[in-house]
Order: C-alpha cells, then structure tokens, then sequence
C-alpha cells in the first residue's frame, strides 16, 4: 500500500506550491531578457526528453515543477520577452494571470447562466462596459437589441458571425438541410485566413468567397466591391456577407468600413468588422474614429489577447441583434433544459459560441479592465505607437532601408533595399541570434520584414537595440557579399 493517505493534493501542499509556482512566474517575468526570444530547439528535442509512459505511482509536485521548467523552458519561443516583435502579440499582465487562476481556481463551466449565474452575468457586463471603452454603438449592448460574448479566437468569431448571417439569409433552411452553393461573402485580399477557414467550416466554401483587390495602402477598394456583389447577384448567386479588417494581420491597413457598410446596408448583407488586433487604439479618443461606419456593422470581433494584457485566449465578439445569432446556434437537448432558460430571462452563452462549455474567461478581462483603468490603456497604447513612430523615424533615414506600407498603429513593415533572399537572410539571422524575433509577409509580391511593439514589457531601450541589431545584421551581410 502507499504511504500516501489520499492521491488528492491538499489544501496545506496547494498552499505551499501555489506559492512557489507564483514565485516561479514572478522570476520568470524578471528574468524573461536571459531567454532567447525564439526557441532554438530542433523538431522533436523537447518531446524526445519526456518520459513516454504515466507514471504507476504519483510523483512529488516539486519534481514536475522542476521539470517543467528545466526541460520544457528550452522548447518555449518568449511571447512576454520584450524581445518579442513577431506577428501580433500575445501579451499578458500580473492581474490576467491571476484572474485566469482564479477562474482554475473556481473550476466553474458556464455553459447555461444556471451552471453558474455569475460567469453569465460578469461576462455580459463586462462586455457591455468594454464596449463603452471602444466607442462601439449603442445595439451592442446587452440592454439593447445586441450584446457581446468572449470566444476562444477571432477565428471562432467569424465562423460564428457567419453561420448567423447564413441563416439569416435562409431563415435557417441551411442549418436543416445544408447549403446550396449559391451564398457568397466578401473580404479583400489581405484579410486574415480565418473567414476562408470559415467558409469552409460553415459548408459555404472557401471558393464562394470573393477577395476583393486594396488600393496603394492595402485598404479595401469599395467600388469593386460594389460592382462584384452586382455581378454575382447577376449570376444568380446570395451575397450574404462582408467582412472588413480594421488592421489587417500583413500591415494594420484599415479597410473603408463606412463605406463598406453603406453598401452591405444597402445589398443586405451581413457586416462583420475585424478588429483582431488593432481594435484597442480605439481606447484612446484620438483614434476613435477608425469606429466610423461600425454603426452598420452586424458584428464586431477584436482580441484583448493581442494588445490589451490579457493572457490567450480571449476574444470578445459583438453582435447588433442577438436573436440572429442566437437562432443560427441554439439547440436544447432534454438534459439542458432548465427553469432560467426556460423563462427567457438570461443568456446562456452556449448559444452564442461553438462548443458547449465555457470557461470563466471574463474574470480575468474584468481584473485587468479595473486594475489598468482608461488611463492605463492609453498610456501603454500611445507608447506603443509612438516607439513604432521612432523607428519608422530610424528606418526612413537610412539609405539602405525602406518602408513598404504605412504605419497606422505599432507595426512597422519595412525592407532592406535588394532582393528577397537578403531580407529573409537578414530575418533568419536576427532570430537565430536570441536577442530578438520578428516576421515577415509579402507585400505587392515583395518579402517584407514586420515589427510589431506591442510588448507589455518593451520600452524604448527595446525598439532601440532591435533597431541596431537590425542594422548590424545588414551591414555584416552585405560586406559577407561583396
Ligand atoms: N484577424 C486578424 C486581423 C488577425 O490578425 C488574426 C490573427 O493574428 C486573426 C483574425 C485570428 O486571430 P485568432 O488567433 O484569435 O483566431
């Protein structure tokens, strides 16, 4: 028999390691500056140095934590270095990282508003307050026709959108008998790959989707739009949806969204507005006029993991009439059937989402709402852009470099003059060096390298050493070529 009196981890022992993990964390954060910001692991070395079978018998936690962080730590690439100038963030914050364990801690699944009133009820106002944060229109609201609700990802987002604007324009034929082929939906061409995963998800498929051309700033041409929703309608197709990008994932262009939408008004259809990342400018009043024409929008999509220091995953989604959405995912199995839902007087969020249950993800988005404050958010937002602006400053006077698309927010596209190969060079060696990590996309067919700020943690210093690192790359390359 074990010594052990019971497998569970006690309260005392919950204690104790509880408080050698949040120390763990604490130090991890201080430190993060020592790691190379993407992991030089090699496919493969971090799962070769796990054991390959469960234990028999239950092991002492402070060796999983140890272990943990010895041989899991190599294979991590630092999201939360102030290093980290890739993609889009992922940033996080102290008190997001403690809602998020206090949501673990309560282990609650909101799946109904009666499986847990209050993860109901915090996330409906918080969404409601985040929506005054962002200026975003009064049909948003709980206590008007629309509301909002946390998903998982902005992928998650548009499939949901779409599927509403699907059944919407079939009036739920298609969720009983599948589509037809005959409804398409629109984005341009930089809009992110999530809609035509959609698309394909939601039955439409991803060849009815029509990526409409941008003009010299990436933005959505609304004239050919205009002309191609007249053309399918011509060919006996549904025009059903549109989907514009307020900071599209390749360069933060913003696509005309009042115009846009005056057009989507007009044809009827479904105006989706992804704002994955560069929604939360519109915190500060300076910006919040990127909110022109979401007036029209049937829905609403950004992430407060991105840019707002609330730890993956949370992404909040609104819609202007609930009972579009709500009619397009509601199904209500016997064992569900409960006296809140059945009197109409709460939201049960499993049908505002794809799968069933749900974390208590607005805990953590209400902590960090009230611990940063407006002003909070401002502060960090305006760093940002303004270290985004020093280096558009740095890369514009330097004869080797050039910009490649204009810099509405914090992420800065730029090239090294010459061809793709020594930009790609440039890149590789940069994030093969530790220091920093960066990416790149393709701009009018050119390769183009991306920096982000976006980091809670990056300052000046930052953007400063990533900057002369990025010159002293060039120049190293260059002379190796000559
Ligand atoms: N939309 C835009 C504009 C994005 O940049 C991204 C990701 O970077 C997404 C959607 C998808 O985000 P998620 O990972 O939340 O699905």
């Amino acid at each position: 028999m074990s010594e052990k009196k019971s497998y569970h981890m006690s309260p005392e022992e919950f204690r104790r390691h509880g408080r050698e993990v949040i120390d763990w964390i604490a130090d991890y954060h201080e430190n993060v500056e020592r790691y190379p910001v993407l992991s030089p692991v090699r496919p493969g070395e971090i799962g070769d140095s796990l054991g390959t079978q469960v234990p028999d018998r239950g092991e002492p936690f402070s060796e999983i934590l140890q272990d943990a962080t010895e041989r899991i730590l190599p294979g991590i690439t630092h999201w939360q270095s102030p290093g980290f100038h890739a993609y889009f963030p992922s940033n996080a914050s102290g008190p997001a990282i403690l809602g998020e364990l206090l949501s673990a801690g309560l282990g609650v699944q909101g799946m109904l508003w009666s499986t847990s009133p209050a993860c109901t009820e915090v996330e409906t106002r918080v969404l409601d307050m985040l929506a005054d944060l962002l200026g975003l229109p009064e049909a948003y609201r709980s206590t008007e026709s629309g509301g909002g609700v946390i998903q998982d990802t902005a992928s998650s987002g548009v499939l949901c959108a779409l599927v509403a604007a699907r059944e919407r324009d079939s009036r739920l034929r298609t969720n009983r008998q599948g589509c037809d082929g005959s409804q398409v939906a629109y984005c341009s061409t930089q809009a992110h790959s999530s809609l035509e995963k959609a698309m394909g998800i939601a039955g439409l498929g991803r060849a009815n989707l029509r990526q409409i051309p941008v003009d010299e700033h990436f933005a959505l041409d609304a004239a050919r739009l205009a002309a191609q929703i007249k053309a399918d309608r011509a060919d006996g197709l549904r025009p059903i949806f549109a989907c514009a990008t307020l900071g599209t994932t390749s360069s933060t262009a913003v696509d005309p969204i009042a115009a846009m939408g005056r057009i989507c008004q007009e044809e009827g259809l479904w105006f989706h507005v992804d704002a994955a990342m560069s929604g939360t400018a519109a915190i500060c009043p300076e910006y919040r006029h990127l909110h022109d024409g979401v007036e029209y929008a049937d829905s609403y999509c950004f992430n407060p993991h991105k840019w707002m220091f609330t730890n993956f995953d949370c992404s909040c989604l609104w819609v202007a009439d609930r009972t579009a959405l709500i009619g397009a995912l509601s199904i209500l199995p016997e064992y569900l059937v409960n006296d809140a839902t059945r009197s109409g007087a709460v939201f049960d969020y499993r049908d505002w989402q794809l799968p069933l249950g749900r974390r208590f993800r607005a805990l953590k988005l209400w902590f960090v709402l009230r611990y940063y404050g407006v002003e909070g958010f401002q502060y960090h937002i305006r760093r940002h852009i303004e270290l985004a602006r020093r280096l558009v400053g740095w890369i514009e006077a330097d004869r080797h470099f050039e910009m490649v698309a204009p810099t509405p927010f914090n992420l800065v596209c730029f090239r090294h003059r010459g061809s793709d190969e020594l930009n790609e060079r440039i890149m590789k060696e940069l994030n093969g060096s530790g220091e920093i990590f960066l990416t790149h996309t393709k701009l009018n067919g050119r390769f183009a390298l991306r920096l982000c700020v976006g980091q809670s943690r990056t300052e000046a210093e930052h953007v400063e050493k990533a900057w002369s690192l990025v010159v002293a790359t060039a120049k190293r390359l260059r002379r190796r070529a000559t």
